[in-house]
């Protein structure tokens, strides 16, 4: 029986790892949990699954909760999930809060030396160079719950970095992928919502459609795999199925496929190194549809190309990419730009920005907030 911990289990990851552990009572037990308002769901949860430790990150909530499940530890804010991170005895943290917020739990999480399921990308786009010297260091195992991600991880096996000579990462390609150009000035925020594939939260979800996240899922493999960005591609595969290959330098090519859930790589992530038994999802390969492969264009998703670039520059950049990127569609979930004003308003910020190298984890703390509220507040003189 592993102890695990869930950051973010209101949120669609969170939910779909609630599923997993609902399949594996024998496997798993929660012992730590968190949310950011939804605190109704958080307690249905903690009942549900008799949780001691709860923590909710929102502090102003503090004063309108009276109700408490029995059984269930309460507390309030950001300082005390770092609290309970470093006393709670528990073999995985799965961190699935969303954004730039999922940063100091994965730094706190790896500094005791607890293994981290990580579905918050947003640590290891602003910090990567810290996270993969950290870990390192540690007892941690760092386990990508992406699907592409863990698919990758599958298929490298127990070979080393030098054995691969490139990655192939496959985007669906969101809801625009056939949508022509010129009607791209028209995309409603109900349009860029409706994801083809996935159901996903709202952040990731306009992130898919404007492919920044495939963007950030070619910077998070740069770290997690140690292979230069030149190694790392994309291509589109509508049908969701096959979630990422491995070249390696023999000619030879691993895939992993299933049809598209959450629930796998989430299980993989939780049961490593070991493939555990599980009906979450039989895929029949008779009934897969055709697969098909294309070339990712960016002159329809400029987003994805700042993000390797950002990536590549390295050093703050990345977190001034995300912050604004967090910004942006903060400020298009307000319907107050447009679909477009989004890779505008980011590209611009990365521009005007002067980077250095190295940051340390208060400096990339303090640039994603200032960015952020610089591109909230001026948002109106960058698109
Ligand atoms: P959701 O928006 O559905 O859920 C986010 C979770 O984080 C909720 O529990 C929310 O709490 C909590 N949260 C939000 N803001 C904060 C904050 N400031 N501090 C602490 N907790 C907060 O997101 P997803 O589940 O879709 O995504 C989570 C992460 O996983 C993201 O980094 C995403 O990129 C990644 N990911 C998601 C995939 C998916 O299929 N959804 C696939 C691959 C990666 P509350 O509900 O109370 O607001
Ligand atoms: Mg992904």
């Amino acid at each position: 029986m592993k102890k695990i911990a869930i950051l973010g289990i209101t949120g669609s990851i969170g939910i779909s790892t609630i599923e997993v552990v609902r399949q594996h009572p024998q496997d798993f037990e929660i012992v730590l949990a968190s949310s950011n308002n939804n605190y109704s769901k958080l307690f249905e949860l903690a009942k549900e699954f008799k949780i001691p430790e709860l923590v909710i990150t929102n502090s102003a909530l503090k004063q309108k909760i009276t109700d408490i499940p029995r059984n269930s530890s309460l507390t309030f804010g950001e300082n005390e999930l770092q609290r309970k991170i470093g006393s709670v005895e528990c073999d995985t943290i799965l961190n699935a809060i969303s954004g730039s917020a999922g940063l100091r739990s994965s730094i706190t999480t790896i500094s005791k030396g607890i293994d981290l399921a990580l579905a918050n990308k947003e640590s290891l786009i602003m910090a990567g160079h810290k996270i993969m010297k950290m870990v390192k260091n540690s007892k941690t195992n760092l386990l990508p719950v992406d699907s592409e991600h863990s698919a990758i991880l599958q298929a490298i096996g127990s070979s080393k970095p030098d054995e691969i000579r490139s990655i192939i990462i496959t985007a669906s390609g969101g809801p625009f992928r056939d949508l022509p150009l010129n009607e791209f000035k028209n995309i409603t925020l109900e349009d860029a919502l409706k994801h083809p594939t996935w159901n996903m939260g709202a952040k990731i979800t306009i992130d898919s459609a404007t492919m920044m996240n495939k963007g950030l899922e070619i910077i998070e493999a740069h770290w997690l795999f140690d292979k230069s960005y030149e190694d790392i591609k994309a291509v589109i595969h509508p049908q969701s199925i096959l979630h990422s290959f491995v070249e390696f330098i023999d000619g030879s090519i691993v895939a992993q496929l299933s049809f598209p859930t959450m629930k796998i790589p989430i299980l993989y992530a939780l049961s490593h190194p070991k493939h555990i038994k599980s009906t979450i999802q039989k895929t029949n390969i008779l009934d897969l549809p055709n697969l098909t492969f294309s070339e990712l264009s960016i002159e329809r998703y400029p987003l994805y190309d700042t993000a390797i670039n950002a990536g590549t520059e390295g050093g703050i950049l990345p977190t001034v990419l995300n912050a604004s990127n967090e910004a942006a569609i903060d400020l298009f979930l307000d319907r107050k730009i447009h679909f477009t004003d989004i890779s505008r308003i980011v590209e611009k910020q990365i521009s005007k920005f002067h980077n250095f190298q190295n940051p340390s984890i208060e400096e990339i703390i303090k640039i994603n907030k200032d960015v952020y509220n610089q591109t909230k507040q001026n948002y109106k003189n960058l698109i």
